[in-house]
């Protein structure tokens, strides 16, 4: 993408190619507007188009250039807010909703997959929380406890089937979700647009939306190269806003994160770490990810931003903390690195915004928006289809609110995390 390594990395050199698309040029209509090419503008694109709409998605770059093509490929169920609070904070009705439906993402995501013949690598076998330390263990057992009393199929296991299920020694316990797992995400996204267009979606890449305004009642949106007219708009642009619709921007922190790889390991080291193939993830606060893809590559990731400094210390740390996890990994180096943006909002929960009349859009995921953006991109098309009202959707309307000391935060989160890297003498 770009011509930059470091944007996609792995992902771009093993997906599938994305389907034929063109930039927007000269005047167009339709039925519904889509900016924003990842998940959620894919996700409502092809719901619209299979039930017959006339559907536009304006992407600016490349389809999955966003969060979409560059995370770790956790499917995961739900939040990091723990299932309990969120009755508390959104409400009993919208936090009861939002739970069943997450809970059942990642269910929606690999039969998406399945349905469309996707190419994604998608991997239905659980993840692996795991614990590091007493207060890990014990954070884990809570959030057990909680999916548990909801009929959740996960499971804690003890330090002795966790070192059997992850191939290390270094985690207290873990916490198996059934209902998660992994995919190659540029894969799925580029998989979602391929049955969008196939359903009859029209997809531009290279179209920026730079303008957006009333043209009676509809809206009338402009590229470089041409203009859309629709009656309805989905602003699908998330962490990666750079629209007319800046508020969505200015309600999120930038979290940098990053992914190594390693080159495709002997058969013999991938029968012992994560033989089962889940997905994994520690409780730490600088936490770190690890996964296989396809071909037996270790993907190991934290984070931090893979800029000046930060590309030579988070490369030593990582050398360092996969070979502290797995002593037979010793001497691995990295073929490939990239990294990206995750978009946090204050509470830690995504939102659903009214930007104007007939502009709609979720954002603000958090790091968990395979899951959540294939969902909640679905809800906007059945909102826009009248099979759904308002009130019924999975999140109530709120303001856009900005993040004070948005520059500061994520200087913090950077600097912060390049500090720890360099100082860090455990994995
Ligand atoms: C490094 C990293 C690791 C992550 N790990 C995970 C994980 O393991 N599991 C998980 O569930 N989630 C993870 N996430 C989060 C997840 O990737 C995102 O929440 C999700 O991709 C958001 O999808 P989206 O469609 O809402 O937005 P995006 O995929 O970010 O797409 C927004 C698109 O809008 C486009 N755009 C912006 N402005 C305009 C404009 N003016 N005109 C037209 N187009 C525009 C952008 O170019 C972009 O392609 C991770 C994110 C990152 C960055």
């Amino acid at each position: 993408m770009r011509n930059d390594p470091l944007s996609h990395g792995l992902w771009e050199k093993t997906a599938p190619p994305a389907p034929q698309t063109e930039t927007l040029s000269g005047d167009a209509r339709a039925q519904v507007a889509i900016v924003g090419g990842g998940y959620t503008g894919l996700s409502a694109a092809l719901f619209l188009a299979e039930a017959g709409t006339d559907v536009v998605l304006l992407e600016a770059e490349e389809i999955g250039f966003g969060g979409s093509g560059r995370n770790v490929g956790l499917v995961n169920a739900g939040m990091w807010v723990m299932p309990d609070d969120l009755p508390g904070i959104l409400g009993e009705t919208y936090g009861e909703r939002l739970l069943d439906l997450l809970g059942d993402a990642p269910r929606v995501v690999f039969d998406l997959a399945t349905q469309h013949g996707m190419a994604c690598e998608a991997m239905p076998v659980g993840t692996l929380h795991c614990a590091v330390g007493e207060s890990g263990l014990a954070q884990l057992g809570e959030r057990a406890r909680q999916w548990q009393a909801r009929g959740a199929p996960v499971r804690l296991l003890d330090r002795e089937e966790t070192r059997a299920k992850v191939g290390s020694r270094a985690f207290s316990g873990a916490l198996l979700d059934e209902r998660a797992g992994t995919i190659q995400p540029l894969a799925y996204a580029r998989g979602l647009a391929h049955a969008a267009q196939w359903a009859g979606a029209r997809l531009h890449t290279g179209s920026r939306v730079t303008k957006a305004e009333r043209s009676g009642s509809d809206w009338r949106l402009e590229t470089a190269t041409g203009a859309l007219t629709a009656r309805h708009v989905i602003v699908a642009t998330n962490a990666y806003t750079n629209s007319p619709w800046p508020q969505i921007r200015q309600e999120i922190v930038h979290l940098p994160y990053f992914n190594f790889a390693t080159p495709p390991l002997p058969q013999a080291v991938r029968d012992t770490i994560l033989p089962g193939r889940q997905g994994a993830w520690d409780t730490k606060q600088i936490l770190t990810s690890f996964r296989w893809d396809r071909e037996g590559r270790l993907v190991f990731g934290s984070v931090g931003a893979l800029k000046g400094a930060g590309q030579a210390i988070h490369r030593a740390w990582a050398e360092r903390a996969i070979a502290r996890l797995f002593p037979e990994l010793k001497g691995t180096r990295f073929d490939n690195c990239w990294y990206g943006h995750i978009g946090m909002t204050a509470d830690h929960l995504p939102k659903f915004h009214r930007l104007g009349d007939n502009v709609i859009g979720f954002s603000g995921y958090n790091g968990r928006g395979i899951g959540p953006g294939t969902v909640f991109g679905k809800s906007l098309a059945d909102l826009i289809l009248g099979r759904i009202s308002t009130d019924e959707l999975p999140l109530p309307v709120s303001d856009v609110t900005t993040q004070s000391f948005r520059g500061v935060r994520e200087g913090v989160y950077r600097y912060g995390a390049e500090a720890v890297h360099l100082l860090r003498t455990v994995f």
